[in-house]
């Protein structure tokens, strides 16, 4: 994909994700819940899940306040997840994360990324790193039983 495809994908996908979050609701039943905070911009959301036996992501769910991108990124991780495994679920946050650090190189690494890959432009925006990552953070401590994450 080019380098102007991208931004483009980007700016549509942040628009329409920010305007109509997918899975943007409580879960009353939900068994892993975990709160983030990202105090440099603003951002707080919390991640529902239920993870059931088997170790599967049935549901995913979150809210929350911030600006565009970590509510875009939140919903497209709960797209993202949704019907994982936990293990399937790790590998895409550390996937994700590793991207928007620049410390993986989507055109050589192998990858499960998908769409998410959009993201990949925040590498340049130090400032927006913490806003796109918030989620998965989030997601991370969730899944391990940590209640409250901050970024700073
Ligand atoms: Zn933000």
């Amino acid at each position: 994909m080019s380098t102007d495809r991208t931004k483009q994908l980007y700016q549509e996908l942040v628009l329409d994700h920010n305007k109509n979050p997918r899975n943007f609701r409580e879960m009353p039943d939900a068994n892993h819940i975990a709160h983030g905070n990202n105090p440099l911009c603003g951002d707080k959301l919390t991640v529902f899940l239920h993870i059931d036996a088997s170790q599967t992501v049935t549901d995913v769910s979150f809210k929350g306040d911030g600006c565009a991108i970590s509510k875009a990124s939140a919903s497209m991780m709960t797209a993202a997840i949704k019907g994982k495994s936990i293990a399937e679920a790790e590998q895409l946050f550390h996937e994700f994360h590793d991207m928007s650090m620049g410390r993986l190189d989507l055109t050589k690494d192998p990858h499960h990324l998908g769409k998410l890959a959009v993201f990949s432009g925040v590498r340049d925006l130090p400032a927006r790193v913490k806003c796109a990552t918030l989620a998965w953070h989030t997601l991370d401590a969730a899944i391990k039983g940590e209640e409250i994450i901050t970024t700073e």
